[in-house]
């Protein structure tokens, strides 16, 4: 059986334990010793143990293999002037694929009005932490000290370094040639680590969900219906018709592929709500199974794990419209504008970890003078969604590193359609004329 559908039944076998476990530990039939035994060994024992060892795995490689990546990918583009163009359609990009979902969330939300005849819960209370400043998230990108960004795990800090680093290689002669040649190996090696967690990802993927459904339960979306289907089907809509609408009309590549090839991505993404854990999976798919040249995938990917929250987006237009129709406040104009460039920025900076879309939420509520205490309302399911976001949010980064690596031919056509691809990565172009 292949990999991507050992990770997909372990997906579900998990989802289903997980949900039998939740109602045999709150049920009354099971001696209390039972349910105890049940919890403290297998649920918060055993699953947790391993859910964690697996995600503190995956974890363990985001920071060597941004590194090496970036450091490769960039060192062979120094010499051919397309870093700057690569750079700014990709921020662009991204960008624009976040304020056209914040857009599509708050319309849908204002025709299907999730939040009309919801009555607030007097109890409501959330403590929201305190976002920095936009200039020192700014500011911020640019590290001091590059051995500390590594050790916090600060990805653009990282990216700017690796740029840097990439840029220095390629333009310090033989020297830089062997540093070059170093990275390529040490890249190859990471991925291999990366290949090897991907073998023991079934096990990993369903004790986390295992372990999540049977603390958390389904019925939570009965209370928040409205505002639970409603997030869900823009994150669908994006997931698969932008998407694809953007696959297809700028490159003309089939979207079907794309979203195959997709799925052990999303299995990962889903499991840990992260798209920083999921970040090893998303390159290796993107650089090996569709053919986007390291040069490219190497820069984009890291980038849109770090900038690039379409899913996040989603949520907070659905979650904002959704606040000001129980609180019964009028969203003017104004105040959509706003939502849309508060979502859309506030991402930047943001790190691409579980739950991060709740605090920038408080910031987007706080810029069109909605109570933030509203995130309470909402607080139940957010897990669950954000554990689907966190799958849109991949997908966009690598619909936007197919469509630059495309417009840059720095993309395997024949890789991206074999069924079967996986192979050594592939390196965009030799380190062209150094000089020095
Ligand atoms: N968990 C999301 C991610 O890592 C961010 C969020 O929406 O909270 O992409």
């Amino acid at each position: 059986m292949s990999l991507t559908n050992r990770i997909l039944i372990a997906m579900a076998a998990g989802i289903v334990l997980g949900c039998l476990l939740n109602v045999a530990l709150h049920s009354a039939i099971l001696p209390e010793a039972i349910r105890s035994a049940l919890d403290t060994y297998i649920v918060s024992g055993l699953f947790d143990a391993v859910g964690r060892i697996f995600v503190a795995s995956l974890k363990l490689l985001v920071v060597p293999l941004v590194l090496v990546s970036l450091i490769c990918g960039s060192s062979s583009l120094a010499n051919s002037s397309r870093m700057g163009p690569i750079a700014g359609k990709t921020v662009i990009f991204y960008l624009a694929t976040t304020a056209v979902a914040v857009t599509v969330a708050l319309s849908f939300a204002v025709f299907v009005a999730p939040g009309d005849g919801v009555v607030m819960d007097g109890t409501a209370n959330y403590q929201p932490s305190v976002p920095p400043p936009l200039v020192d998230v700014l500011v911020n990108i640019f590290p001091t000290n590059p051995v500390r960004a590594m050790a916090d795990g600060k990805m653009l800090q990282i990216i700017v370094f690796a740029l840097l680093f990439g840029f220095a290689i390629a333009n310090a002669g033989d020297p830089g040639r062997r540093i070059a040649g170093f990275f390529r190996d040490m890249e190859a090696v990471v991925m291999n680590m990366v290949d090897i967690l991907m073998r023991l990802a079934p096990y990993g993927v369903f004790a986390l969900l295992a372990k999540l459904f049977a603390a958390m339960g389904v019925d939570v979306i009965v209370h928040l219906a409205g505002y639970f289907f409603t997030v869900l089907a823009v994150l669908l809509f994006h997931a698969l018709v932008t998407y694809s609408v953007l696959l297809k009309g700028l490159t003309g590549l089939s979207p079907r592929i794309l979203l195959r090839k997709m799925r052990p991505v999303w299995a990962f993404a889903f499991s840990t709500a992260s798209s920083g854990a999921t970040l090893p999976v998303t390159l290796r798919t993107v650089e090996r199974r569709m053919g986007v040249h390291n040069s490219v995938a190497g820069f984009t990917i890291p980038l849109g794990a770090t900038i690039n929250m379409d899913g996040t987006a989603i949520m907070q237009g659905v979650a904002t419209v959704f606040i000001a129709q129980v609180y019964g406040v009028d969203l003017t104009m104004i105040a959509f504008l706003t939502v849309i460039l508060t979502a859309t920025l506030a991402s930047i900076g943001t790190a691409a970890v579980p739950g991060v879309g709740l605090i920038t939420l408080a910031m987007v509520l706080g810029q069109v003078g909605l109570p933030v205490e509203g995130i309470a309302l909402i607080i139940g399911v957010d897990r669950l969604l954000d554990m689907v976001r966190t799958a849109v949010n991949v997908t966009g980064d690598s619909v936007v590193s197919l469509v630059v690596a495309h417009s840059e031919k720095q993309f395997d056509e024949s890789v991206f359609h074999d069924p079967n691809a996986d192979q050594e990565p592939i390196n965009g172009g030799e380190l062209s004329s150094p000089r020095g």
